[in-house]
């Protein structure tokens, strides 16, 4: 099969359109053939060179397609169905997974990465991993393959860590983000209160469109200042202080000032800046006492 893949860390210019084997599918196992894969920053981190990367090395991690074959323990899925992949892989059998924390999995990683991802014609994949396209949703494969890593990783910050509810408030930080455009729709599916920020008209708009409530303009407005104005029940943010971010990062410069307020209004149900929450963390740590 054809695969887009690389045998040295560096620029785009690493990447070799080449001819690679295809995977051999085991009975536990599903092969999907790739439709579409999403592009994700993670891509690049990896491109660009990360411990535990074994060369040469396939990126994607966002895959979606269709069943190409289907391993003899497989009973429940059939050749020609269309799917997306959940990006998480794990070890499936240690204390942490049999728990269903399996993030927690001292093999946790994402498809792409410590493993071969989804730029290339097929991959073959646990069935804990395929996720059926429900019939009559009208996803393309692309709308599809723009769902997983994304909408997973706000899933956990806002469901897994938050336990949000309706009534809530929250701070979703970027609304132009991947992980923003998600957050967004899954607070208002809790029927929560969404206050966002973006940087210009058009994400300003798309923002409204997805159900945001309130969208500060953050070149025009303080987000500090603004979320003072409302109730915050908890702000969230992609990396927050936890990850890589440059020191001249909005949610980095961000985040400490909400923990120092959060801190400070320990225990009082009308903190206003709300807890901050990063993708990182345990279950429902997050949450503030009421
Ligand atoms: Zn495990």
């Amino acid at each position: 099969m054809k695969a887009a893949r690389f045998h040295q860390f560096g620029g785009p210019e690493v990447l070799q359109y080449e001819d690679v084997p295809e995977p051999q599918l085991r009975k536990d196992q599903v092969l999907i053939q790739i439709k579409a894969c999403a592009l994700n920053h993670l891509d690049l981190f990896i491109r660009k060179g990360l411990p535990g990367i074994k060369l040469p090395h396939i990126n994607g991690s966002d895959i979606a397609g269709e069943v190409a074959g289907v391993g003899e323990y497989i009973p429940d899925l059939k050749a020609g169905q269309r799917v997306l992949l959940a990006p998480m892989t794990f070890c499936g059998y240690c204390v942490e997974c049999v728990a269903g924390r399996q993030n927690f999995c001292a093999n946790f990683s994402v498809l792409g990465y410590a493993n071969d991802g989804g730029d290339c014609e097929y991959i073959a994949v646990p069935r804990a991993s395929v996720v059926p396209v429900p019939e009559g949703v009208q996803l393309t494969f692309e709308q599809a393959a723009s769902v997983p890593l994304v909408f997973t990783t706000a899933w956990h910050m806002l469901v897994g860590r938050c336990a949000i509810k309706p009534g809530d408030t929250v701070l979703v930080l970027a609304a132009g983000s991947g992980v923003g455009i998600a957050a967004i729709q899954i607070a208002k599916m809790f029927q929560a209160r969404v206050i966002t920020t973006a940087g210009d008209k058009r994400k300003i708009e798309a923002a409204r469109e997805l159900g945001a409530d309130y969208v500060i303009n953050h070149y025009q407005q303080k987000i500090s200042q603004e979320v003072r104005k409302g109730c915050i029940d908890f702000a969230i943010g992609i990396g927050g202080e936890n990850f890589n971010l440059p020191p001249d990062s909005r949610t980095r410069r961000l985040f400490p000032r909400l923990r120092r307020e959060s801190r400070r209004d320990a225990g009082s149900p009308a903190a206003p800046a709300g807890r901050p929450v990063a993708c990182r963390g345990s279950e429902t740590s997050a949450r503030r006492p009421s």
